[in-house]
Order: C-alpha cells, then structure tokens, then sequence
C-alpha cells in the first residue's frame, strides 16, 4: 500500500513538474513581449517620427517645383516686359507680375515653415536612435535570459517525461484508471497531502476518523469533500516526497473559502492514543528530519 501511494505520489509530483514546464513554454512568447514593450513604443515612435519627415521632404519638393515654375514664369514676365509696346498689354503684363511676385513670396514663406520644421524634426532623431539602440540591448540580454529559462525548462519537462514513462508501467491499471480519472476532473490534481488534519488542496478539514485511518497508512483513502487521494504529509515514509499541490488546483465544490479545521491536531493524537504508541505532532516531525528510513529504504522509494 504505502509503495503503491508512494507511486502515485511521485507520479503527481512528475505531472505537476511536466504541467508547470508546459505553461513556462506557453508563457514564453508573452514574456518576450512584455520585455519588448518599451523598445516596440520606442520603434512605433521612430516610425512616426521618419513618416513627419518624409511628408516634410515631400512638401518641400513639391513646393520648391512650384518655386522654380513661379520663377520661370516672372523672368518670361520681364522679357515681355521690354518688348511689349502697347499700354493695355503692358499694364496686363504688370498685373501679371504682381500675381506671380505674390504667388512667389507666398510659396517661399511656405518652404521656410516646412524648413523649421524639418530642423525640428531631425534634432528628434539622434535620442530617439540612441534610445533604441540603448534598448534594443537591454531586450536581446533579457531575451536570452528568458530563452535560456525555457530551454532549462524543456530539458526539465523531458526528464519528468522520461521518469514518468518508467514509473507508470509499475503502478497497477485499475491503481493508473483511478489516478488519471480524478486528475482530469481535478485540474490535474489527483492527489492531496493532509497536514494538520486538513486537505491541503481543498483546505477543509477531514473527519477525525478519517484522520487516524489515514495516519495508519495501510489503505488509499479519498477526501471526502474534492475526492482526492489522501497521503499524510508527516508520515516519515513521504517525508521526501511531499512536494507543494498544483496551485491552479481549486476545491472541487462550491464552498472554496478556506476555514480552520475541524480537527484540532491535540484531539486528533487523542484518539490515536490507543492504537499505538504516543507522538506528538513535533516528535513525527522530529522524524521526518531525522528519518528512520535507512538509506536503502529511500532508494528504493525513489524509484
Ligand atoms: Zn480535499
């Protein structure tokens, strides 16, 4: 019995290992993205910036074309000018050039304000590239850290995988049906610790004959309340191997506050007085630390 919990203990342990590698790799994209924000903000701002001066140097161009037909258009005036001999016309060729005179400062006045601009525009560009450059290394260093962090993690989830398909052909079929049954209804959580007389991942309390059922390790017992398999955290024969539940887990009924239990661990001894020798809470664990379990022993419960 306490090999065949000690199994399935190690089991749970391996899935939550493989379960949290998953998500780190499923993290990973979203992780680069947060750390890329700032340059990404600074790159948008670029390309506004490098847009501004392109519709600058456009309206320059198209300005200085109109500037240089306007000019084109008063040196043929002045020509006319001399050569015309007839008042009407000449008044009409003068009438001419103070439109195109006109028309001229208008468009030169125009280019000057694109020109400040365009001064303006480009002071913006030294920092702005500077700044990039500045970030763009801050984001590739914690690129690779994150990189690094998700290829340690892969290799991490294909050594629980590798232990994971050596131990579960050693763990019975019905002993697997019944595992894989309450974890996928459990958010993969099949199995509970009870520590201080509660189930440490629904967090209620258990019954104090439940309790003592348990301590005596001798059968698989389930959480009456998320039907989880229990194992008591302080039994020296886990003690190596009681590793934190699946966080996500959640109580399996509607009533998820967490409560005190029932239980207080005093009544709990009490009852287990007569059937064996008395342990407090602090002498159990005690031996956990200083497990009676030879070395031997452990061996072969790491496997
Ligand atoms: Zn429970």
């Amino acid at each position: 019995m306490q090999d065949n919990l000690l199994k399935l203990i190690t089991l749970q342990d391996l899935d939550n290992k493989i379960r949290t590698c998953r998500q780190n790799a499923e993290d990973g994209p979203n992780k680069i993205k947060a750390v890329r924000e700032k340059l990404t903000a600074l790159e948008a701002e670029k390309a506004v910036l490098d847009a501004k001066l392109a519709a600058n140097a456009a309206g320059r161009q198209e300005l200085e074309g109109v500037i240089e037909e306007l000019t084109l258009r008063k040196t043929t005036n002045q020509g006319r000018q001399k050569k015309t001999r007839s008042n009407n016309e000449y008044r009409a060729i003068m009438k001419e050039a103070d439109t195109i005179a006109a028309s001229l400062a208008a468009k030169e006045d125009e280019l000057l304000v694109f020109m400040a601009e365009a001064e303006k525009l480009q002071a913006l560009l030294p920092p702005l590239v500077s700044d990039i450059d500045e970030e763009t290394a801050l984001f590739l260093e914690k690129e690779a850290d994150i990189n690094k962090t998700l290829e340690e993690s892969a290799r991490e989830e294909a050594q629980a995988q590798a232990k994971r398909s050596v131990l579960v052909p050693t763990i019975s079929a019905p002993m697997m049906s019944r595992y894989n049954t309450i974890a996928q209804n459990r958010d993969g959580q099949a199995l509970s610790p009870v520590v201080q007389g509660m189930c440490r991942v629904c967090r209620l309390s258990i019954p104090p004959q439940l309790y003592n059922e348990l301590q005596k390790n001798d059968k698989l017992l389930t959480c009456p309340n998320c039907a989880r398999i229990l194992y008591w955290m302080h039994h020296p024969y886990f003690s190596d191997f009681c590793t934190e539940p699946n966080p996500q887990a959640q109580p399996a009924t509607a009533d998820k506050k967490e409560r005190k239990p029932r239980v207080a661990e005093s009544k709990v001894r009490k009852g287990a007085k007569a059937k064996g020798p008395k342990r407090t809470l602090e002498t159990m664990e005690d031996e956990d630390s200083d497990s009676q379990l030879s070395d031997d022993d452990r061996k072969v419960a790491h496997v």
